[in-house]
Order: structure tokens, then sequence, then C-alpha cells
């Protein structure tokens, strides 16, 4: 069996990676299952997806906690530790990480198995399909080349994932293109195959019941939602250019996360410590004075230290 982790971030299409990943490992023959997880769901919040294959019935469930592959949308859930996309990583582990940053910029900062592949995945959607968001093509296609899978079944899975998704098919033949040479541009991993499910079964125990109160999204202290800073999450901020800007407050009262304050001359103000990177406020600014710029890498979370 194979096992391949995705972390991401909400709106990036870490889920429809897996799902590209696991109908490309069906239409090669194989039994696949592949399904997501994610918390409270909101645009940059750090999710996670798994997807396995096998030529055997897939007895496993749930989570992947000893992945042959872990696939990182974003570089910055490295440092998140509510990410947990180290979690079961070894010199076994076979990793990729979407980054403008290098292998060894990387490297200094954290320790990461031998196996692993950087590219700016997020640069070249932007660059060739003038896409900010969803990455989800170029990254299923990247883990089905790192897992050995014919392009021809990673063309008809993002095809059908993408039909599914409403995508157009001008789009879809475009995310083709670039997962294309996406999937060119890696080779296919040395992969411990069988390991996720021989340590899995060693770590095998019984469950015990736990209270609802502990399993269940709650708040348990008042006022405290500041501490998290969310500013972590962007991959893209908004930017002001106030020549632009009419003072129609639509800004403030888009934003989500109310993190928008305006000032004395009606133009806003963002908290980027907690501003997640939505774009709803670009989306929504009638005259173009608020911008998505690429957020630097080695921002919020990585400076810190
Ligand atoms: S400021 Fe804009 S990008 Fe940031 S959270 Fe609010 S709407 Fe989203
Ligand atoms: S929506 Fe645009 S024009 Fe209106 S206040 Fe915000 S930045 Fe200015």
């Amino acid at each position: 069996m194979v096992a391949v982790r995705f972390h991401g971030r909400g709106g990036q299409g870490a889920k429809t990676a897996s799902r590209i990943l696991g109908t490309a490992a069906f239409l090669s023959g194989y039994v696949a299952q592949d399904s997501p997880i994610y918390g409270a769901e909101r645009r940059g919040a750090p999710v996670a997806a798994f997807t396995r294959f096998s030529r055997e019935p897939i007895r496993e469930r749930g989570a992947i906690t000893y992945p042959d592959v872990i696939v990182v949308a974003d570089a910055s859930l490295l440092d998140d530790a509510t990410a947990r996309v180290v979690d079961g990583m070894d010199d076994q582990t076979v990793l990729f990480v979407n980054s403008s940053l290098s292998t060894d910029a990387l490297r200094a900062h954290l320790s990461l198995p031998e196996q692993m592949t950087v590219r700016d995945v997020t640069g070249i959607a932007l660059q060739q399909l003038g896409q900010r968001e969803a990455i989800s093509a170029l990254l299923g296609a990247v883990a089905a080349r790192l897992v050995g899978l014919e392009w021809e079944s990673v063309r008809l899975a993002i095809t059908r994932e993408l039909q599914d998704l409403a995508v157009t098919a001008p789009v879809i033949e475009k995310n083709l293109t670039v997962a294309k040479q996406c999937y060119d541009s890696s080779g296919p991993a040395s992969l411990h195959k069988g390991r996720s499910q021989a340590i899995s079964v060693a770590a095998l125990h019984r469950p015990i019941y736990e209270p609802p109160t502990k399993g269940t999204a709650r708040i348990s202290a008042a006022g405290n939602s500041v501490l998290r800073e969310t500013g972590g999450w962007r991959t893209f901020r908004p930017v002001l250019f106030a020549d632009k800007c009419n003072g129609c407050w639509l800004c403030f009262a888009y934003c989500p996360d109310g993190v928008i304050a305006m000032n004395q001359e009606d133009r806003p103000v963002v908290d980027y410590a907690h501003c997640k990177g939505c774009q709803i406020c670009v989306h929504e600014c009638p005259t173009h004075a608020l911008v998505a710029e690429r957020e630097a890498e080695g921002g919020v979370a990585w400076t810190a230290k």
C-alpha cells in the first residue's frame, strides 16, 4: 500500500489534489481511497487529506499517521504546530513542499527528510494560469508522479475531478497543460512501500470512551480568539492603493473576520496579524483599490524565529 498525506490551507485545493491522486490510482487499476479532514471550514486554515492505494483491499481507514509521501501546499504549514505536518515524518518519508524558498533555506530551518523536492507551484500557477488560489491539479500531478502513476490516468483524473467542480473546459485544458509540466519536471520517488501499514498495525490500540466535551469544538474561555494570529495562514495579502479608494467601507463590511478598521479618512487599515488572506475584500472592492500581493515566504511565522 502507498499512503500519501496532503497538507494545505483552506482554498488551495489539497482535498481535490488528494481526490485527483486517488482517482488516478483507481483508473490505474488500484484499490484507492481518499478523504479530507478539516475543522472549522475557513479559508486559509490548515487542512489535510489522505490518499491510500494498493493492489489489495485496504483495511485501514481515517488519517494517515505514517505516510510514505507528504505533500505540503504551503511551506508556512511546516512551522504551524497545529497543522501537524511533521507527524510520522522520518528519513524514509518522501517530502514535497510548494515554496519559493530553496531546499537549503527550508533545511536550515527544520530537520527534513533526505528525499525532499521543493517547487514553486504557486508561482507557476500565478504565471501560467493567472490563478492565485487553487493549485489542486498541479499538486495532484506532482504527487502522482512521485508515486509512479502514469500520466494518462492523471490526465483523466484531473479532467474528471475539475469537471465535478464545474470548472469550464478551457480552464481544465490550461490546468492539464501546466499539470503535465509539473508532472514531467518531477521524478518518481524511491518509496519504502508498506511502511505505513506495518507501523500503523503495530500501533493499533483499542479506542477508549471520551466524553463529548473532549471531542467537540467549544469555546472554553471568552475573548481569546485574538491570541490565535491567523496572519500566518495567508499566501496572498490585501494591499491598499489609497489613491484609488473612495471610502465606501465595503471591505470593512465584507471582511468575515472583522480585521479591517476604517481610519478617520475612511480608508481601511488591515490588521495583518489576524488577516487570514481570504481575498474577499479584494474581490468586493469596487475600485480595485485593494489588490492581492503574494506573501513573502519567511513571513509572519518564519521571521518570528
Ligand atoms: S482583510 Fe481581506 S483578506 Fe484579510 S481576512 Fe479580511 S477580507 Fe480576508
Ligand atoms: S472597498 Fe475599496 S474603495 Fe471601498 S473603502 Fe475598501 S478599499 Fe476603499
